[in-house]
């Protein structure tokens, strides 16, 4: 039995992947190489389908997003780095994306994919980090073929073209490489088929990474990406993948089952994405970057807890909400805190309401507003059903349906719907 299929990663393993689940986090946008099959609008292609753009998360929304996935998906086992540009290209994203999940959540299985030019220059904090699942990107081992695969490779802020570019990306894969694979971490190669480039050069890039004692190679057919240099070439077809598959498995065993997933898939590979974790994502990616856990809730103003139809001052208990995976769910009832007091009670709310993004409410007084939006809350003044308004806010869609009717019991203070006595 392959050492890779001892373990709960379902591309490494695929006697696990109809039940353990990896989660993709993009938070790496930018690359350092130039391959020519690649479109930089679109994720990349070593990992992914081209013609795909993921969003993008900063570290903290990514382990909030990771956290919650986790928490209602214990079988998402797997946190993977893979773009949508190059995992390494980004290293104070990437590096601190891990941090963060690390911290929390110590046992969590890793895994990064990259094209291996910075790889030896991160190797190690990466392995203090925990990772242990590595995928390089591999299309050649000698620099002749790869010249025609690189457009450029910037590296230490210098730019490298050519048979210099190929060099260069070869030795930084090739000691990455040996350093992963001494480590003791799973090690897998990509390597995109390239009909008339790499197709007869491939079974030389399997014997090659198997002598450094890499486990396993996904052969990829190359999808052309008409804006790339190698729009105009054809895909392989079935009997050429066929062929380069099964020359390279006398030398490392090949991955047969990959999805060729997203920088953003999350779930069994294989299968597409939910829509709720699309939904819950989007929602993510709507949070501020930095304080995305702290705040995560929303409040409303609700009589029962259906509608919001409070005024803040009038406001006995709120309803408190949270976003998943699952969407949208009632969380709790926070008891407001009493009449009087004058600031006081503004700031005793924005305590209550402290892990909270947003408030919902029919109408507030100025001098509240101000407390409550000074400790960071988002205040909006709509009525209508809790749950379309959530969901609004939730999409990022504007809430101006939502906006209070007039003649909603005016009132008489500045900014304020309601008797202007419930915010005293
Ligand atoms: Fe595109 Fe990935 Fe190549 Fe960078 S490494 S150029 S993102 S395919
Ligand atoms: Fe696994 Fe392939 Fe999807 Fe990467 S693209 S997560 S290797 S199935």
């Amino acid at each position: 039995m392959a050492r890779v299929e001892s373990t709960n990663h379902p591309c490494f393993n695929s006697r696990v992947k109809h039940r353990s689940g990896r989660v993709h986090l993009p938070v790496a946008p930018k690359c350092n190489i130039q391959c020519n099959y690649c479109y930089r609008k679109y994720d990349c292609v070593n990992e992914s389908r081209p013609g795909v753009s993921s969003t993008v998360l900063s570290p903290e929304q990514a382990a909030f997003y990771f956290f919650e996935l986790k928490r209602e998906n214990p079988w998402m086992e797997v946190a993977g780095i893979a773009g949508p540009g190059d995992a390494l290209a980004n290293p104070e994203q990437t590096l601190e994306t891990m941090r963060l999940i690390r911290e929390k959540l110590p046992e969590t299985t890793f895994c990064l994919s990259t094209n291996g030019l910075m790889l030896d220059e991160y190797i190690e904090e990466l392995h203090e980090l925990g990772l242990r699942f590595l995928t390089v990107t591999m299309n050649a081992v000698d620099p002749e073929v790869g010249k025609d695969i690189y457009g450029w490779v910037r590296y230490r802020k210098r730019g490298y073209r050519g048979i210099e570019a190929a060099s260069l990306l070869l030795e930084k894969q090739l000691s990455g490489l040996e350093k992963a694979v001494k480590l003791g971490w799973h090690v897998k190669v990509n390597t995109i088929i390239i009909p008339g480039v790499n197709d007869g050069h491939i079974e030389e890039v399997a014997r090659t990474v198997a002598g450094l004692g890499v486990e396993i190679q996904n052969c990829l057919p190359l999808i052309p990406v008409k804006e790339s240099a190698f729009g105009e070439l054809r895909a392989p077809d079935a009997q050429m993948t066929k062929t380069v598959r099964a020359k390279a498995s006398s030398y490392v065993h090949q991955m047969m089952h990959c999805g060729r997933c997203r920088s953003d898939a999350a779930g069994l590979v294989g299968k597409k994405t939910s829509d709720q974790v699309i939904d819950f994502l989007s929602y993510v990616r709507n949070l501020p970057k930095d304080m995305a856990e702290e705040r995560k809730h929303f409040a409303v103003s609700s009589q029962e807890g259906l509608l919001v139809n409070l005024h803040l001052g009038e406001t006995r208990s709120f309803h408190i909400y949270t976003a998943d995976s699952k969407g949208i769910r009632f969380l709790e009832k926070r008891t407001a805190p009493a009449a009087g007091n004058g600031d006081a009670r503004w700031e005793e709310l924005a305590g209550l309401l402290s892990d909270c993004r947003a408030l919902f409410t029919v109408s507030i007084g100025g001098r509240p507003e101000e407390v409550l939006a000074s400790s960071g809350l988002q205040v909006y003044k709509v009525q209508g059903l809790i749950s379309g308004i959530l969901e609004a806010y939730n999409q990022g869609e504007g809430l101006k349906q939502y906006a209070r009717l007039p003649g909603f019991r005016a009132g008489k203070g500045s900014g304020c719907g309601g008797t202007a006595m419930g915010c005293m």
